[in-house]
């Protein structure tokens, strides 16, 4: 009797206790807050990297590693080669919603890592109302002593960029954006170049005149921009080569005697080197662009650019290993890109997308040309064949190569969607009508060119879901001190609130 008593008394305390755990369980997922810590008890390091791969989440760089695995093919094993980031010592994850939107844009995502606040998708490092200014990381560190560079390989006064230094209430404000660039006290700016340096209308002031005069050195030339070193002194270095919209060519088109992300970041920590510390920003922006027109071979070209100016840190890191933390996140993930695609089930086949060897908007140049000399009415898919299979390695069965490159024969239904893309391409954009499903099959793109890029990779057995952003959340990579901070799952004001309790900044 006394024993079955006992036996009830601890089952109720288990249940008890139990009860308590769950509850408590409950409490804290019902919750937004994040359990995930502040504190730090170390020194604040010296030498700050924050790399943001834009549209950069798990598939993006684990397709990059995919395709850098794809030598173990020949043999039939499948493996990886990591990245340089995600071998860092501490991986976390955030959640990227803003304070509107789960899919949110540049302006809000970036706002959030370098203010700490959730604002409106457009919004550049102000609250809700666009009343109030939120203070960056980089006016923080800044104060404290530390030199500021911020390089993008995208326009420097482009959303990501501009959340490190300007304070607007909307992303597309350029001539303002580029005039608090002029006037800030920060020390590099390099990579792109400017959208609108004389404003909309192009009647405005010069911006670079304005900097120049503010007492930053304007470098535009490639010999100048390697000469650069921490002699000479503040500094907007804008690449001699940039595209329509002032970004960097694509890594799968850019000459390689032209600049690079890991050149500009190079000869930023150069200028930037000082026994006081500094802070770096580098964004990967066009990762992001490559998503938007579901092109994986160029995404997988610029990650790996990305990866690069991420080395140039972890050298650097190497010389200063006990005064350095280096940062590596995206801002949001791009095209709902995913690894497995519903026409190969469970095989994939990264080898295929090494075929590929101009961006999806080299190719619309091309097809802008055949177009110019062509008449809708003569308009027949054979003409471009040979431009395809150069830039994409794809034929069709009647291709003297059909044999000995089975795999990129194009089928007939694959043929039949380039067919039916070509009849829009050839028709001048405005007056293009699309069906509901060509929306799907094109969004805002080059009918044959996105097509193309779909049909590759496709074959790879990768698939997208998106011309937009996505709500999945991102990976977090540390390394140097204070990295300890960024393990667990959190919310990307995180990152912010993380990084300045390592810097000490509340
Ligand atoms: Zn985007």
């Amino acid at each position: 009797m006394f024993k079955l008593n006992k036996r009830i008394i601890t089952i109720l305390l288990s249940v008890m206790v139990l009860s308590t755990f769950l509850f408590m369980a409950f409490s804290a997922s019902g919750s937004s807050q994040t359990a995930t810590s502040y504190s730090y008890n170390g020194t604040a390091p010296k030498y700050v990297f924050m790399f943001i791969g834009d549209g950069m989440s798990f598939a993006q760089i684990n397709s990059a590693e995919a395709y850098l695995g794809k030598a173990y093919y020949e043999d039939k094993k499948v493996d990886v080669r990591r990245l340089n980031f995600s071998n860092f010592p501490v991986a976390g994850a955030c959640t990227t919603f803003d304070a509107t939107s789960f899919c949110p844009d540049s302006a809000s995502t970036a706002t959030s890592l370098s203010t700490g606040y959730k604002t409106h998708s457009g919004t550049i490092n102000m609250d809700v109302t666009k009343q109030v200014k939120y203070k960056t990381i980089t006016e923080m560190v800044k104060e404290k002593g530390y030199k500021v560079g911020v390089i993008s390989s995208v326009s420097i006064d482009h959303a990501t960029p501009a959340a490190y230094y300007a304070h607007q209430p909307s992303r597309s404000n350029y001539y303002d954006i580029a005039l608090e660039m002029a006037n800030s006290n920060f020390d590099f700016f390099g990579g792109g170049g400017l959208l609108q340096p004389k404003g909309k209308a192009g009647d405005q002031a010069d911006v670079l005149e304005l900097a120049t005069k503010n007492g930053f050195k304007v470098v535009t030339n490639k010999d100048e921009i390697l000469g650069l070193n921490n002699t000479s002194g503040r500094v907007i270095a804008m690449n001699s080569v940039l595209d329509s919209s002032k970004a960097l060519p694509y890594e799968i088109d850019r000459e390689k005697s032209d600049l690079s992300l890991a050149d500009f970041t190079r000869k930023g920590i150069e200028v930037l080197n000082n026994p006081k510390g500094f802070f770096l920003m580098v964004e990967g922006g066009k990762i992001d662009w490559a998503c938007h027109a579901n092109d994986a071979g160029t995404t997988i070209h610029e990650t790996l650019a990305f990866e690069k100016a991420v080395n140039e840190a972890i050298e650097f890191y190497n010389q200063h290993q006990s005064e350095t933390l280096i940062i590596v996140t995206g801002d949001h993930e791009t095209g709902g890109l995913s690894i497995g695609f519903a026409g190969t089930g469970y095989s994939t086949y990264f080898d295929k997308i090494s075929h590929q060897n101009k961006s999806y908007a080299e190719f619309d140049s091309v097809i802008k040309e055949y177009v110019s000399k062509t008449s809708k009415d003569n308009a027949k898919l054979e003409d471009l064949l040979p431009d395809i299979k150069a830039a994409f390695g794809l034929i069709t069965s009647k291709d003297k190569d059909a044999e000995i490159m089975s795999d990129m024969v194009l089928t007939e239904y694959e043929t039949q969607r380039l067919r039916a893309a070509l009849a829009q391409s050839i028709v001048p954009k405005s007056d293009r009508k699309y069906t509901d499903e060509e929306k799907v099959l094109y969004g805002g793109y080059e009918p044959l060119s996105v097509t193309l890029t779909h049909i590759l990779n496709n074959k790879a057995g990768i698939a997208w879901t998106s011309y937009s952003h996505t709500g999945v959340p991102l990976p977090v990579f540390a390394k140097g001190k204070g990295e300890s901070l960024f393990v667990g799952y959190y919310d990307n004001t995180d990152v912010f609130k993380k990084l300045s309790s390592i810097l000490k900044l509340n």
